[in-house]
């Protein structure tokens, strides 16, 4: 908690800070009300969110008549708790069903820290004492493969990889088979993720679950999103939701943004939980999603 505070202290700033320093004011007049919306709206938190907060938080101060600044701020703590709503389900499905591994997809644009995501999700695995295979299905970009096998060398499981260029699906086919056949307990699938054209994607992403699922059912499909890129990855999520069957959001690159409330906008675009942020570039540096240790770092 320590640590999310304190890479999350961009974002202190814009939304912790600016919307309690409104609520700490004497009176809460309509100038105050919209300065909170500005915030929040800065703080990428969207529109439809925003506005349900505003209208939940002004409604419960004025029903329960809370003049207390500092009631009023836990009032506005609650309303984000729920907003981010800490009742979602956000442990990894990597259950595997019928003695077979369970199967992780990992997608999303390049660049946005997919092959990190991957690797640090090994690690945090092992750590559990769980067995994991890699599977390089990022055939496209050239050092996709080998910085994923950089990872599996340094946290000890073994990298399944193609041919440069070659086919996605059959690289997790082989890596779904070598699972199986080592009777590993999870099988982490990295994709390629050129976004030039929506069936082109629609195409890849959708043959290599298909052609994994002959095999063994994926468990989970991971879409990693760039904190940093705000209504980007807004259009992303809605473009990956449409192509693939997400269930779950890793978000990225949280510690360079001042706009943390992209979390729960998110989340409200793909109807999905958070699962977990990425909070620096160190190797440990994704944490699973909490939503309250979440609220409290904004708010601090
Ligand atoms: P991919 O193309 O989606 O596989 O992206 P990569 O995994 O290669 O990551 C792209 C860059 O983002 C790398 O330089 C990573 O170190 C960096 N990166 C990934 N996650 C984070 C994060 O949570 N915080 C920061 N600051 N950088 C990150």
């Amino acid at each position: 908690l320590v640590r999310l505070r304190a890479r999350l202290a961009k974002s202190q700033g814009s939304l912790g800070r600016g919307l309690l320093s409104v609520l700490g004011r004497a009176r809460l007049d309509d100038a105050a009300w919209e300065e909170i919306e500005d915030t929040l709206l800065a703080a990428d938190v969207g529109v439809t969110a925003t506005d349900e907060l505003v209208q939940n938080l002004r409604t419960k101060l004025r029903v329960e008549g809370i003049t207390d600044p500092e009631l009023a701020k836990a009032a506005l703590r609650e309303e984000l708790v729920r907003l981010v709503d800490p009742t979602l389900d956000r442990t990894l499905r990597s259950t595997g069903t019928d003695g077979k591994p369970g199967v992780v997809l990992v997608v999303g644009v390049n660049g946005t820290g997919k092959t990190t995501t991957v690797g640090r999700l090994a690690r945090v695995l092992v750590a559990e004492e769980q067995t994991v295979v890699l599977g390089a299905a990022d055939t496209f970009r050239a050092a996709a493969a080998d910085q994923l096998q950089t990872w599996g060398e340094r946290v000890g499981v073994p990298t399944v990889r193609g041919p440069e260029g070659g086919d996605p699906a059959s690289v997790g086919f082989e890596a779904v088979q070598r699972g199986i056949a080592d009777e590993t307990d999870v099988v982490l699938v990295d994709t390629a993720g050129r976004l030039h054209t929506k069936s082109g994607l629609m195409d890849e992403l959708g043959k290599v679950k298909r052609v994994i699922e002959k095999q063994a059912p994926v468990t989970e499909v991971l879409l990693v999103i760039d904190a940093t890129t705000g209504q980007n990855g807004l259009t992303q999520a809605r473009v990956f939701g449409e192509v693939v069957d997400v269930s779950g959001i890793v978000l990225t690159k949280l510690d360079g943004t001042a706009k943390g409330g992209i979390v729960i906008a998110v989340q409200r675009e793909l109807g999905v939980p958070v699962k977990f942020v990425g909070l620096g570039e160190g190797e440990d540096d994704l944490a699973p999603f909490d939503a309250e240790e979440f609220v409290d770092a904004l708010l601090a």
